[in-house]
């Protein structure tokens, strides 16, 4: 077999096909997605594909994490494109549910994260993390995976999945992975597809913003304010500034006076899009994989 030929991947769509493809054995690496897939989900599935013996992504873009004014309908769908990507990764099969598939009649349970939820994203998009944790531990019940890949790209979603599959002592491993950015430090995302081309260049501003703080840390500056200053002197140049926040990677309760380890992040709204970067300091992923 050449190398650039790969077995069509297999497409489920019920949650009866899913089991029966999941079978009572095997490790299994699960992706969960959105869709609208860039080299940054493709590499956590090429890290799925290479840790286990079988390796699924999801393609379900859930209403129940879209607030009323945010982009559900609007969000990029495009199944074909996606598809062909995932094959060429090397990803095994999707599951690509309904909505009614995934909230049956009868569907009357939701996930309440806590405190580690309430701050960031959680404070300025009420209801989210909620629809994040009751879709993902769904999906676990239906994939029962061994392992399941997340991006630091989404540093707070990473840290309440890590706590929830603590809390509700759910048998599957969080594998964090690094962001994955465009050669000019912008990190990819699905949402960088709303941008023009005069945003798009506005946007880089904020890994900018980032990479000041980055190397400040390394020359020794462990200031929480000052760092958030740096952040911002360079940030506020992409559009309209959400926040910028210094907080710990294991609590996110923001950072007062000397941080020892951080997580530096931030959203802002560039054009049509809501954007999100941050960095992680002091710490590995591979500390945090082990929380
Ligand atoms: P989404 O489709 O936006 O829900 O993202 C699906 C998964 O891909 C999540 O675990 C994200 O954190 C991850 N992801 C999104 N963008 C990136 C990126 N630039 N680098 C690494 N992972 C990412």
């Amino acid at each position: 077999m050449s190398a650039s030929s790969s077995v069509a991947i297999q497409r489920i769509r019920s949650v009866a096909e899913l089991r029966e493809w999941r079978g009572p054995a095997g490790d299994v690496g699960f992706v969960p997605t959105m869709g609208a897939l860039h080299d940054g989900h493709l590499a956590l599935v090429e890290r799925a594909v290479r840790d286990n013996e079988g390796a699924i992504a999801s393609i379900f873009v859930n209403p129940a994490q879209f607030g009323p004014n945010e982009d559900y309908r609007a969000y990029p769908r495009d199944e074909e494109r996606d598809l062909a990507l995932l094959e060429r990764a090397g990803c095994h099969s999707v599951f690509l549910p309904s909505v009614a598939e995934m909230y049956p009649p009868g569907d009357d349970m939701r996930v309440v994260p806590g405190d580690i939820a309430s701050r960031l994203e959680g404070a300025a998009r009420p209801g989210h993390f909620a629809g994040v944790c009751t879709i993902v531990a769904k999906l676990f019940g239906m994939v029962r995976p061994t392992r399941a890949y997340f991006g630091q790209k989404d540093f707070q979603q990473l840290r309440v999945l890590q706590t929830m599959v603590r809390s509700l002592a759910l048998d599957v491993r969080v594998v964090p992975c690094p962001i994955v950015r465009a050669a000019d430090g912008l990190a990819l995302s699905s949402r960088n597809a709303y941008l023009g081309a005069d945003e798009r260049a506005r946007a880089l501003a904020l890994s900018g913003g980032l990479l000041a703080a980055a190397k400040a840390w390394v020359q020794g500056e462990r200031d929480a304010t000052a760092l958030r200053r740096t952040v911002e002197a360079v940030a506020h140049q992409a559009g309209s500034l959400e926040y910028v926040s210094v907080a710990d990677p294991v609590t996110l309760r923001e950072v007062a006076g000397r941080a020892e380890r951080a997580v530096i992040s931030l959203a802002c709204r560039v054009g049509n899009a809501r954007l999100l970067d941050n960095v992680l300091l002091g710490m590995t992923l591979d500390e945090l994989a082990e929380l």
